[in-house]
C-alpha cells in the first residue's frame, strides 16, 4: 500500500504467524527493505503487484538485521537478480550458526550473498539517501536506516510503537539496545517505520513515542 509519495508499506497482519513489516522506496534505485521470510515472499509478492510492482521491479534489498523473519526473502530476491545488503557483523552472525545448522539438519544452510555491506554512513540510491545508522543490541549487525530529506526512519526491530526489540535472542545485548535508542532519540523523525507493528506518523507522535520509551527504560523522561 502507498504510505506516501514514492513510499510503500507491506505491514504483516496476520494474527497466527510472525513475519516482518515490509517497505519499498520507490526512488532510481528502488529498495525493498525487509523482505521477511521466505516461505512468506509470495504474500509479499501479491501485495506488491496491488501497486504494479514485481520482485523484478526491486534493484536492491536490504536486511535491518539477521533474524530470518526479516532477511531469509534475501536467498530468493538474490537468485532474481535483485542486488542485496546486510551489515557484516549480521552476515557473520548468521554464519555462525552453520554448525549448529549442519547438526540438526545435515545439510548446509543456505548461503547469503550480499553484493556489499551496510555501515555507518550514508548509502546513496540515486537521487536519494538513506543514512545507516548501526544500531545493535536487538541483534549483531542491526541498523536503522533515515530516508534522508524525507524524515522517515525504518527501525527494524530496534523500536516499535510503544516498545523495543527484545534481548534475550542470541547475540542480544541490553546495554547496547539502550545506546542504540539513545541515538535514534536524537533524530528528527517524521514518520517511524518498525519491522513490526504500527507506523507512527507525525514529530510529535514520534517524540512522544520515544519519550514513553524513556519512561519505561530509564523510569524518567529525560
Ligand atoms: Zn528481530
Amino acid at each position: 500500500m502507498k504510505l506516501r509519495d514514492r513510499l510503500y508499506a507491506y505491514p504483516w497482519e496476520s494474527m497466527t504467524e510472525n513475519n516482518c513489516n515490509a517497505y519499498l522506496i520507490d526512488g532510481p534505485v528502488r529498495t525493498l527493505i525487509d523482505p521477511g521470510h521466505a516461505h512468506a515472499l509470495h504474500h509479499l509478492e501479491a501485495k506488491m503487484a496491488q501497486d504494479g510492482f514485481t520482485f523484478e521491479d526491486v534493484h536492491l534489498a536490504l536486511a535491518t538485521h539477521p533474524h530470518p523473519d526479516h532477511c531469509e526473502g534475501l536467498l530468493a530476491l538474490r537468485d532474481l537478480g535483485v542486488k542485496t545488503a546486510m551489515h557484516v557483523d549480521a552476515d557473520s552472525f548468521i554464519r555462525s550458526f552453520n554448525d549448529q545448522w549442519r547438526q540438526m539438519t545435515g545439510q548446509e544452510m543456505p548461503e547469503f550473498q550480499m553484493d556489499f555491506y551496510l555501515k555507518e554512513g550514508t548509502l546513496e540510491l540515486g537521487t536519494e539517501s538513506l543514512q545507516v545508522l548501526e544500531t545493535p543490541g536487538h541483534a549483531p549487525g542491526s541498523v536503522c536506516l533515515l530516508w534522508e530529506g524525507q524524515g522517515v526512519l525504518f527501525s527494524g526491530d530496534v523500536v516499535f510503537a510503544q516498545s523495543v526489540g527484545r534481548v534475550d535472542l542470541p547475540g542480544g545485548d541490553a546495554a547496547q539496545l539502550i545506546e542504540s535508542l539513545e541515538k535514534l532519540m536524537g533524530l528528527d523523525v517524521e514518520l517511524l517505520c518498525p519491522g513490526h507493528g504500527p507506523w507512527i506518523e507525525g514529530r510529535g507522535a514520534v517524540k512522544e513515542n520515544f519519550y514513553i520509551i524513556r519512561q519505561y527504560i530509564f523510569g524518567t523522561g529525560r
